[in-house]
């Protein structure tokens, strides 16, 4: 497979007619070929139109063939080798085992939606059996199960150009439901989107379904997501970027005739808690850790750890002195694209502007283009409780504040005035910080979708367990999550039938359950 620069519509090249655009290496800054037109409102209409056209016979796919689509579509990625994974690190600047461990991801990723596409849990299926004898009323027969929403519009994420892309969570959960799937590609990364929608359409093809299922579309400028997601076959989206994105998205959402849901995972600063005994053991560890997790991946990932709290003591000094020296150690990392480093350098440089932050130190600074110089400041907890949104704001990169509490009650304090995050990390003692914390965790449930001990928020697992969800600004819908296979829920709606022959009922709920699914009955 090779990339031409053309939108898939259906099983169709589409050439757009809108201002070009190319993918450029941020590491070098070089236009990288080709091309690639954008389309227009009336391609988000022909794509939107197929998916519709293909909606009933996709939702009605008994589950082994839909496991099978999404498990081809994984061959059909692997199958593109280096090609894909060239392209990928051209585009984003990523390196190579980075992204051939997020290829793996996402491949696994697909399978574990096939496996729960075939154990059919998702259906929720209920049956309330009739009770005719009832008094003083009878009870009819009544059976739930969940149905798929309809076309769903994805918009890639720049920072996983695979996991979170074309072919990410978002797509793989819509997919596994029973959705249709129009993706708005990423600018940053046309041509990995090209790849692997292309690895899609083939998997579509190879199982003989409609060609609707699946489409791709591009552009830059808000032009054609607006159009996508104020499209009147569209009923759900999913959406992985910033904040300022997210909510646009959502206000057009939700201003729409008929309006629709919108799944966005915006900004999280991933707060880490550090407790005293375990600064007491470990304190320098704790800090090697830490800075791992800071600068990996030039910090361009959601669960990043932006904000570290502890309570002032030689302990805590300890923990910042080694973390110091091992952000003023790291190297300059390429970011993404132009825009999310100029990003970053604005965030640094409002915090660093502040008369109540403090500069700890710098990483390393480098010349070449688009570098992230890792950044670790600090502030009291009384000026991060005075002002939490402007001090709490996630700055998009490799940059960390850590807050000086004056003791444990402080601390709480701090926890409280947490904008909602995704992530929540308490580093513990088990026994010796257990008031502490759990004082803590009756907060931190509150405020974010995950809470970790004894670890760092980066690298998030995908399984049935797992939240990467939380309340606003981390998502726009905290009863979700866009990783694991629960992500499959956003997409599906319940339905109930009374009373229906059974004849006529769908397989998850008939007598003879053809398709085996577990289901909570009450005779
Ligand atoms: P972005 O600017 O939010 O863009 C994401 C996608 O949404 C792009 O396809 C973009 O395309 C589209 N879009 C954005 N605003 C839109 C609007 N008003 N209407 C319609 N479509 C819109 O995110 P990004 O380019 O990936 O990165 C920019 C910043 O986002 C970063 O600096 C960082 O702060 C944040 N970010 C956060 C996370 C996270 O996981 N928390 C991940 C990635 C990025 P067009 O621009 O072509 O419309």
């Amino acid at each position: 497979m090779h990339i031409t620069g053309a939108m898939l519509i259906g099983q169709t090249d589409v050439t757009g007619t809108e201002a070009v655009f190319q993918a450029v290496d941020p590491a070098t800054g070089a236009a990288l070929d080709p091309g690639y037109a954008g389309g227009t409102p009336s391609h988000v209409d022909a794509a939107a139109r197929l998916a519709d056209a293909a909606f009933a016979s996709y939702r009605a796919t008994p589950p082994a063939q839909r496991a099978a689509f999404l498990r081809e579509i994984g061959s059909q990625i692997m199958a593109l080798g280096d090609t894909l994974i060239e392209r990928a690190m051209a585009e984003t600047g990523l390196p190579r085992p980075r992204l051939e461990g997020e290829r793996g991801r996402t491949v696994n990723q697909l399978n574990l939606f096939a496996a729960v596409v075939e154990a059919g849990g998702w259906h929720g299926a209920r049956i309330d059996h009739a009770q005719p004898e009832r008094k003083p009323m009878p009870r009819s027969d009544i059976r739930m199960r969940h149905i798929p929403i309809g076309p769903v519009a994805v918009f890639g994420a720049s920072n996983f150009p695979l996991a979170f892309s074309v072919a990410g969570g978002d797509t793989a959960s819509a997919l596994a439901a029973g959705s249709p799937v129009i993706v708005k590609g990423h600018p940053a990364h046309p041509g990995t989107s090209e790849l692997v929608g292309r690895a899609i359409r083939a998997a579509v093809q190879a199982q003989g379904l409609h060609e609707g299922v699946f489409s791709l579309v591009f552009g830059v400028g808000n032009d054609i997501g607006q159009a996508l997601v104020t499209h009147p076959l569209i009923k759900a989206v999913g959406f992985t970027g910033s904040r300022t994105g997210g909510l646009a998205l959502m206000r057009a959402a939700a201003a729409r005739p008929e309006p629709i849901p919108v799944f966005a995972e915006m900004s999280s600063t991933n707060p880490v808690f550090l407790m005293p005994a375990a600064l007491k053991a470990r304190a320098a560890a704790i800090a090697g850790g830490f800075v791992t997790s800071l600068v990996g991946s030039a910090g361009q990932l959601c669960t990043n750890p932006g904000l570290v709290i502890g309570i002032a003591s030689p302990e805590l000094d300890t923990f910042i002195a080694a973390a110091r020296e091992g952000v003023a150690g790291s190297g300059a990392s390429t970011m993404l694209t132009a825009g999310i480093h100029q990003a970053y350098e604005d965030g640094v440089r409002r915090l660093t502007g502040l008369s109540e932050v403090e500069v700890l130190t710098r990483g390393n600074p480098s010349d070449a283009p688009n570098q992230c110089q890792a950044a670790l400041l600090a502030c009291s907890a009384e000026a991060f409780i005075r002002d939490p949104q402007s001090l709490g704001h996630e700055v998009f990169g490799a940059s960390s504040l850590v807050v000086r509490c004056a003791d444990e009650a402080q601390m709480l304090d701090v926890a409280r005035v947490l904008e909602g995050q995704l992530t929540a990390t308490l580093q513990l003692e088990a026994g010796q910080d257990a008031d502490l914390v759990s004082a803590l965790l009756p907060i931190l449930e509150l405020k974010a979708g995950r809470i970790l001990a004894n670890g760092f928020p980066t690298g998030v697992e995908v399984c049935h367990a797992m939240v990467h969800g939380g309340p606003f600004p981390a998502t726009s819908d905290a009863r979700s999550t866009s990783v694991g296979t629960l992500a499959i829920q956003r997409f599906l709606r319940p339905v109930a039938y009374q009373d229906i022959p059974d004849s006529h009922l769908p397989e998850p709920v008939q007598a003879a359950n053809p398709w085996n699914v577990p289901r909570m009955e009450n005779r």
